[in-house]
């Protein structure tokens, strides 16, 4: 068992929730958008593509991260969390708490 894994398990498990509820709490902002458009002018209507690119971008970052929160719940579980995926040693405990999503040590991330 990884040395404070059940913090870890807990770290990731509430950055992942908070990411769910901001896709979710987005995707209906976003839908907001797209009903005032008959209503509105070229100037703002420019606006909000400009704020539909922006967050379709938003999105899918945090999309990503999911994926990557979610592959170390997976990891966690199948006890591979913690290793470098490129080189398979340790990855230092400071860089995990930093980011416990993390997929290699400091050397194979260069
Ligand atoms: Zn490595």
């Amino acid at each position: 068992m990884f040395p404070d894994e059940k913090a870890f398990f807990k770290q990731l498990e509430a950055k992942k929730l908070a990411l769910e509820s901001l896709i979710v709490s987005a995707k209906s902002s976003a839908n907001a958008v797209e009903l005032d458009q008959t209503k509105i002018g070229r100037l703002s209507r420019m606006n909000a593509i400009q704020r539909q690119a922006m967050a379709i971008e938003t999105e899918r970052r945090r999309k990503l991260d999911l994926r990557r929160l979610e592959a170390a719940i997976e990891r966690l579980k199948s006890g591979d969390f913690g290793y470098c995926i490129a080189c398979d040693e340790k990855i230092p405990l400071k860089r995990l708490k930093f980011d416990p999503a993390c997929t290699t040590c400091i050397k194979c991330a260069k």
